[in-house]
């Protein structure tokens, strides 16, 4: 940065305290936001709180300390037939500048001073001295940018925009790496053009059209790292060409014979559904391929994702392989386990290895609770073959695991495993693998992700997606009661006990330990026993229990020993227990609106009604509109979209370090057209071999796989 004529070292330090150590940095810190000084307003229109540019001249300066010690410099102003107070505090040189007779041009926010109008701090023009020598004009009532300082660099908006200005100038026309032909049909103006005017506009209204530029930019920047992460994979990749019929999706009930699936499919209690079918032709179509499966599956909850899934992992086993499906949590994991082995009870594969040739097909649990024995008997039986699937937590993942064939990997709610893992297993995959062989890699995610934010966390990923629920499917009932009397609820809970249904009740989020969160959900579970819930039989689920007890109250609860389960957010995703009927939510409103979808979605699966009871009030807007959404729409999608409109789409790539590509100007609610549009430029960029060189090795620059990683660390 020492190139840049104000830059020595110590400023070098500072800008870079700034996340600014290249030219390029410089360029792409944009300013925080502009000052409008070429709106003059006369002083008697303009309302106490308004933001403007006022001429004035000096009648009179003071300076003096405050009671605090700090300087204080009074400016007595004429501005037209009104008179204007201005106040600067520790700008004591502003007495020597300010001298009587001086015109100036002051912007800043008209405040009320015991009925004086009044600012404090403005930024001040002069426009014409005492001595009569009227003072840089190109610098009186244009629009100025403000760059975010901070006070821990030292430096201030003014110098970080001369240096600015220095590189701008210095840098001259920079190449245009976004054909004209493209940027025409965009309507995006060019980069050095956008760079100017996102930094030095002429007017506010030029900023807009270079912001978007920009963002284009930055849009392809990242489209452009996941193409190339993507292409990168399929190069190396050696994957595995599954014996695949694709007539197997259209088996009619209770056919005889054939793959295991069609065996599955035709022997199973209901038919898939028409989107359940469609995303599984793309699956089996990625899994006869030779190049290994990379897709996302995205589902509403209760949408039969689990169907799906299973599908693939029995063609890994028709193909004489293993199938993995990685969960969450452990409750998960068991329950997975658990209802794949109900479904394929009858499903038995080849074996030469045993008498008559064919035995049972095996599902195996893997998760860390395991004992010692019957892990290594877990373990044995991957090595050699002998477990057709795995259903496992991050004890999957742990080092001493090997597989004989590992044909298909399936990972449950993806957003639990960091893009980092999903490689790590994919890699892992073909190392532990005695086939040595990339499995086909299935993410499912139950957590709706808006179209846009899914482009951009899951660009690499083709995505599948089932938008269409089971026939007989009701939507929950759902009422928030707030604070007021919550008898309708409990006698909800109890009425459909009567009837052999189920309830949850969520506990609140409280703060602290594992400890503490357990402790209140064991008192909240006695409360309700005594109280609302007197009589029926109370269970407790909380993550400080011994899976041994867990899984002992999950299937009391599933069985129905137990008719009210008493849960911390253990239950969040993807229990499922047909008979739950009422999910019931206590202070409500410390739950996301995606969770909160997600802990609905529990109840109501077995074709009759559900209802969902929201608890406490809302102490914000925010959390209000939150409670509102979930009560009036039962769309994931929509909520989720809701979602990034109320929290804003910080949260929802998480926080990170900047790096270069980050998105800075880029709004993934605001700017959806650039977005696909970049992921199209970005396609066809890596794929078109004669694309320029420039262009190309300019956006490698700016998108080092390493800074793309971090970007999506979970
Ligand atoms: P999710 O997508 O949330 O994982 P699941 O796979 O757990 O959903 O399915 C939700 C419920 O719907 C389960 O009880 C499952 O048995 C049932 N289900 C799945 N597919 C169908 C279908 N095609 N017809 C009827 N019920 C189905
Ligand atoms: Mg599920």
């Amino acid at each position: 940065m020492t190139a840049l004529r104000h830059v020595g070292p110590a400023r070098a330090t500072a800008l870079a305290q700034l996340g600014v150590t290249s030219i390029f940095d410089l360029l792409t810190f944009y300013p925080r936001r502009y000052l409008d000084r070429t709106r003059r307003a006369d002083v008697a229109s303009l309302a106490v709180g308004e933001e403007a540019a006022v001429v004035g001249i000096v009648r009179a300066v003071r300076a003096r300390r405050t009671s605090h010690g700090r300087s204080l410099v009074e400016v007595d102003a004429a501005a037209g037939e009104e008179s204007l107070r201005v106040v600067f505090f520790n700008q004591a040189w502003r007495e020597r500048q300010l001298v009587a007779g001086t015109h100036v041009l002051l912007y800043g926010r008209l405040e009320d001073y015991r009925g004086r109008r009044q600012m404090t701090n403005p930024v001040v023009d002069v426009i014409v001295g005492v001595d009569g020598e009227v003072r840089d004009p190109s610098r009186v009532g244009r629009v100025v940018a403000l760059y975010p300082s901070s006070e821990r660099s030292r430096l201030t908006s003014w110098e970080i925009g001369g240096y600015v200005d220095e590189a701008l100038r210095r840098s001259g026309s920079l190449s245009d790496p976004v054909p004209r032909a493209l940027r025409d049909s965009l309507g995006l103006v060019d980069r050095t053009a956008a760079f100017w005017a996102m930094h030095r506009p002429a007017a506010l209204d030029d900023v807009e059209p270079a912001r978007r530029r920009l963002a284009f930019d930055e849009f392809v920047r990242l489209q452009l790292a996941l193409a190339q992460r993507r292409r990168r994979m399929v190069a190396v990749a050696s994957g595995v060409v599954h014996p695949v019929d694709p007539t197997d999706i259209e088996v009619a009930p209770g056919a005889p014979g054939g793959s295991l699936l069609r065996r599955f499919l035709a022997g199973h209690r209901f038919a898939l559904t028409g989107a359940q079918r469609r995303v599984l032709a793309e699956v089996l179509a990625d899994l006869a391929r030779p190049t290994p499966m990379q897709r996302l599956l995205q589902g509403d909850v209760g949408s039969g994702k689990t169907m799906v899934a299973l599908s693939a992992l029995l063609v890994a086993v028709d193909g004489g392989r293993q199938g993995a499906l990685l969960a969450p949590t452990e409750v998960l994991a068991e329950q997975h386990a658990a209802s794949l082995r109900a479904d394929v009870a009858d499903l038995r594969v080849p074996d030469s290895r045993v008498l008559g040739g064919e035995r049972a097909l095996s599902i195996a649990v893997l998760a860390g609770s395991l004992g010692v024995r019957a892990r290594a008997g877990v373990l044995t039986g991957l090595a050699d073959g002998s477990v057709d699937i795995v259903v496992g937590t991050h004890a999957l993942l742990q080092e001493d695991v090997r597989f004989a064939a590992l044909g298909v990997v399936v990972i449950d709610e993806q957003h639990r495993f960091g893009v980092q893992q999903r490689a790590a297993l994919v890699a892992r995959g073909r190392e532990r693998s005695a086939e040595g062989r990339d499995p086909d890699v299935l993410v499912m995610t139950a957590t709706p992700i808006p179209r846009t934010a899914a482009m951009v966390t899951f660009g690499d990923l083709d995505r599948s997606v089932i938008d269409e629920m089971p026939a007989g499917r009701q939507p929950v009932l759902t009422r928030w009661l707030g604070a007021r009397d919550q008898t309708e609820c409990w006698e909800r809970v109890r009425a459909e006990v009567a009837r052999g249904r189920r309830a949850f009740v969520v506990c609140p989020l409280v703060e602290g330990s594992d400890r503490v969160i357990a402790a209140s959900a064991v008192s909240e579970r006695d409360r309700l026993a005594h109280t609302e819930l007197a009589g029926l039989r109370v269970g407790l689920l909380h993550g400080q229990m011994k899976p041994g007890e867990k899984e002992l109250v999950m299937d009391q609860f599933r069985e129905g020993a137990l008719d009210v389960l008493v849960a911390t957010v253990v239950i969040e995703v993807g229990v499922d227990v047909p008979e739950a009927s009422v999910i019931v939510i206590e202070d409500a409103w410390r739950f996301g609106l995606a969770q909160l979808h997600q802990l609905r979605g529990r109840v109501g699966r077995a074709g009759d009604r559900g209802y969902c009871f929201l608890l406490g009030d809302a102490p914000s807007d925010e959390s209000r509109a939150r409670l509102e959404a979930l009560v009036g729409s039962h769309d994931g999608f929509a909520l989720a979209e809701i979602d990034l409109d109320l929290r804003g789409e910080g949260t929802l790539l998480g926080s990170r370090q900047r790096g270069r590509s980050d998105l800075r100007v880029a709004s993934l609610r605001d700017d959806e057209d650039l977005l696909v549009a970049a992921r199209d430029a970005a396609a066809s960029l890596v794929e078109d071999a004669d694309v320029s060189d420039e262009l190309v090795g300019e956006l490698r620059l700016l998108a080092e796989p390493a800074e793309v990683g971090f970007l999506f660390q979970g």
